[in-house]
């Protein structure tokens, strides 16, 4: 029987990335992620795994954020007792919100979706590779994880193994990242033909869309800074706790020692925030060259003299008190949670204040109600009038754009017509970028459904 595919997740959406991969006798899971957005996603959540976690050899992340990462321990109270792998930096991050959920949890309302008892069991079984480029063999498949470029650590993986003498292989592209991201390095775009795969995985999250340019971004970035704190008010910056708050720090960081921008206070709020960054922080190892020349020139990322990293929140707290200009990052990105709901309140009815949305908003939360204009809202149970100047800012994503996706795909070696199985996207992205692949590149594609099974012969 050929290998057979299972899509568990991230059909028709862009959470709960999960596949299942089984060929003669051995299977493997690639990523467990949380479904997010309202109820729909709690019972996908709750739900069973379409395979048996018992039978499961090895689950592999591709990177540790919550949408394909946070629901391993869920994997393992249900059975399975194989290892998790991935790189020492994605299995970091990964255990930081898998305990971050278990203590959200612990707040709301309705049944966990796993206990503190199951995060450590899952603990236990984490089993770092080596890093990128260092093939491990699980059974039948041989696993390499290549560098992603979307958040430290991330990883494409290339799984390989023998099919009646001839090798088998497909590509997980895991989430890809933007050319010129601060601090690690680009997507990988260079192969050895040697690696040539059958078959590509590939999510497609702006499969439709295209991003500004990042130079472009950077620039409007430091005028709206700059204009913000003119006026001495507080710079307000939701942002994602892994990946967004570091680039953000990075960039400002850059101004700042330029003289480009006074130097004000920098505030990152939030636990998970300051763990993130000081793991970025440690992780020199994965920074790209502009990151570690300047770390040669002794200018360390991430450390910015100005800056306080608040973990309890109090210093954080003091330094919003206090009159004058500083620029204070927290999550959530899309303001739903979070410490930045504190920031908020406090500084929406002052003029002075400046709000800049550097994420993507989704619809019904407070982030997207700023982002829409309104001139007032509920924060906690109070109302806030929206005084302060909200601006949104383009092309921070963690993601690449259509452009970016297709130069990816293109540069993966790929034997004879490889077909691309298009997920990690709304259906509309999905359908666009399917679309795309097979008239550039003539690429036979699948968009499949959630739980469909697809045979690699
Ligand atoms: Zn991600």
């Amino acid at each position: 029987m050929p290998a057979q595919l299972t899509i568990a997740g991230a059909a028709g959406g862009v959470t709960g990335s999960c596949y299942h991969l089984a060929f003669d006798g051995t299977a493997i899971v690639i990523d467990c992620g949380t479904f997010q957005g309202g109820r729909e996603a709690d019972a996908l959540n709750h739900r069973s795994f379409p395979f048996d976690p018992a039978r499961v050899d090895a689950l592999f992340l591709t990177h540790g954020h919550l949408d394909h990462a946070g629901r391993v321990p869920l994997l393992v109270a249900q059975g399975f007792t194989g290892p998790v792998h991935g790189t020492p930096a994605t299995l970091e991050i990964g255990s930081m919100i898998m305990e971050d959920t278990v203590k959200i949890a612990a707040h709301a309302e309705g049944p966990p979706l796993y206990d503190a008892a199951a995060l450590g069991a899952t603990r236990e079984r984490l089993r770092p590779l080596r890093g990128y480029r260092a093939p491990i063999t699980v059974g039948a498949f041989t696993v390499e994880a290549f560098d992603a470029g979307h958040i430290l650590g991330s990883s494409h993986l290339r799984v390989s193994w023998r099919d009646g003498g001839a090798e088998r292989a497909l590509l997980f592209s895991g989430d890809i990242g933007v050319c010129g991201t601060p601090i690690i390095r680009d997507p990988t775009l260079a192969w050895d033909p040697a690696l040539a795969v059958d078959y590509v995985i590939t999510e497609s999250t702006y499969g439709d869309r295209t991003h500004p340019d990042r130079g472009a971004a950077k620039a409007t970035f430091r005028e709206a800074v700059a204009r913000a704190i003119g006026d001495g008010g507080k710079v307000l910056i939701p942002a994602f706790a892994i990946g967004r708050t570091q680039e953000i720090l990075y960039e400002l960081e850059g101004l700042i020692g330029s003289g480009a921008l006074p130097v004000v206070p920098v505030v990152i709020d939030g636990p998970l925030s300051a763990t993130a960054t000081q793991l970025y922080a440690r992780y020199r190892g994965l920074y790209d060259e502009e990151a570690l020349a300047a770390l040669a020139r002794d200018d360390h990322p991430l450390e910015l003299d100005s800056l306080t990293v608040g973990r309890d929140g109090r210093a954080a707290a003091k330094i919003s008190d206090r009159d004058g200009p500083a620029i204070i990052i927290a999550g959530s990105g899309m303001c739903n949670g979070g410490r930045i709901r504190g920031h908020l309140a406090r500084h929406l009815p002052d003029p002075r204040t400046d709000v800049l949305l550097v994420g993507y908003q989704g619809a019904r939360t407070l982030g997207r109600a700023l982002e829409d204009g309104a001139h007032e809202v509920w924060i906690d149970g109070r109302s806030i009038p929206v005084r302060g100047r909200v601006t949104r800012l383009s092309g921070y994503s963690a993601h690449a754009d259509r452009d970016g996706l297709a130069a990816w795909f293109g540069a993966v070696p790929r034997r004879g017509a490889a077909t691309a199985i298009v997920t990690h996207g709304e259906d509309e992205a999905r359908a666009s970028y399917a679309a795309l692949l097979g008239d550039r590149f003539g690429a036979p594609t699948i968009v499949p459904a959630l739980d469909q099974t697809i045979a690699l012969p």
